[in-house]
């Protein structure tokens, strides 16, 4: 099995030097087999399309893909067993995040896995990956993963997963004694752990899982002194979805894994417009799930990289769904401005750990771990004259913000793309 994953992940690599044409050819035959599979073995897609009026035989081009209706979350959620197909034993599952909602148990085939596994392995060649580097995944997974399991795999390759379970403190000296050359994390994780990762002699970060901006990208580099720092875009529904080249131009899409459309009213944007991001995975046999609106905004881009890359970009990922704050007037705040607000104020020997937390459009709650007195910091003031109307910041001190529990800012109001999401 394991020459086979090497001969898989060659054929995988080579993959992104292929003509986006060759690329979309391979795209359809993949399409093509797994809405085969979807329509004869699960019970759900069997319904919707005899309910369309659709024969898998009638989607022959990835255009031809519009004709099914788009599936939401709550749609998967609520049909869950008749997703799943019996025939091909669960490798491997995982939750989806349950902050904006119900979690959603995933379950993958092998076959996907491996493929995802091969998908890391490119993006990390991607960023001039070298087999003497090692490899800090620094987040908030509690067991061993898949990719995990594909470092473990080549041997050479040097990775250190951490156990969340572990004290703040014991975290920290496990990674300083480690000393990756390269931080896979969120800006989450940064934020929250920052004092000690200026002790990192780590050159090159790679960020993901929540939302990312250049001036986050510019601040990080600059206070970390690094050579260089990346975008992933991933999500636990499908795995690996893009990844920044060194050229920076925007994520390279993994098109042989995914189709991907931008919408808008079900139709595509331009290239350069903000689009819903709905995705038509090509690897999980085990649970098909076409045309699934993830919740994020993406702007696909017309550019071709000069890297030499065919994959095409993707910029600008954003919103997703329960990271927005929404304000009384209905107005929304993105993260990325309350995240550039607080790096460039960030109040750093003072405040060891925080997090905010909107519980109702009108109160915000800013939890932190520092030694000092709620009102003797700048940030609440900040974000306020921010926010610029009726909303209640309270500062509570608190002993821990548990590993498991870090996220930048987490709103329990419901937003518009919460609905979008849900349609
Ligand atoms: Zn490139």
């Amino acid at each position: 099995m394991q020459i086979q994953n090497l001969f898989q992940f060659f054929l995988i690599k080579r993959l992104e030097h292929k003509k986006l044409e060759y690329l979309n050819k391979l795209q359809e035959k993949k399409m093509k087999r797994i809405i085969n599979y979807a329509y004869n073995n699960t019970p759900y897609y069997h319904k919707k399309f005899k309910e369309h009026k659709i024969r898998p035989q009638d989607i022959k081009t990835i255009n031809d893909l519009k004709k099914l209706p788009l599936l939401t979350k709550d749609d998967v959620l609520a049909n869950y067993n008749d997703f799943l197909r019996r025939d091909i034993p669960t490798f491997e599952t995982h939750q989806t995040s349950g902050t904006s909602g119900k979690p959603l148990c995933m379950q993958y085939e092998q076959q996907h896995v491996f493929y995802n596994q091969s998908l890391f392995l490119r993006q990390l060649f991607m960023i001039g990956y070298k087999p003497w580097w090692k490899i800090l995944y620094f987040d908030k997974i509690e067991k061993q993963s898949s990719h995990a399991a594909m470092l473990n795999f080549f041997k050479l390759f040097r990775k250190e997963i951490l156990d969340i379970s572990l004290k703040t403190g014991d975290i920290q000296a496990k990674i300083l004694k480690f000393q990756p050359t390269l931080l896979i994390t969120s800006p989450s994780m940064i934020i929250n752990f920052y004092p000690f990762c200026e002790e990192l002699k780590t050159k090159i970060f790679v960020l993901g899982g929540e939302v990312i901006t250049k001036k986050m990208m510019k601040i990080f580099k600059q206070k970390f002194s690094l050579d260089d720092i990346f975008e992933w875009y991933s999500c636990w529904e499908f795995g690996y979805m893009g990844a920044e080249c060194k050229e920076h131009s925007g994520m390279h899409l993994n098109l042989d894994a995914n189709i991907f459309e931008f919408l808008e009213n079900n139709e595509d944007v331009s290239p350069g417009e903000l689009g819903d991001i709905t995705i038509t995975n090509l690897t999980n046999f085990k649970m098909p799930l076409l045309r699934y609106k993830i919740g994020d905004l993406g702007v696909p881009l017309d550019l071709e990289c000069s890297c030499g890359r065919s994959l095409p970009l993707v910029k600008n990922i954003k919103g997703r769904n329960d990271d927005l704050i929404v304000l009384p007037s209905g107005k929304l705040v993105l993260p990325e401005e309350i995240i550039n607000l607080f790096l460039n104020v960030y109040e750093f020997d003072r405040i060891k750990q925080l997090r905010i937390i909107q519980q109702k459009k009108s109160k915000i709650i800013i939890e932190f771990v520092g030694d000092q007195e709620e009102k003797e910091l700048i940030f609440p003031k900040l974000l306020k004259a921010l926010l610029n109307e009726n909303v209640e910041i309270s500062m509570k001190k608190v002993d821990i913000i548990p590993t498991k529990k870090i996220k930048f800012i987490s709103s329990e109001v419901n937003n518009p793309f919460k609905k979008l999401s849900n349609k």
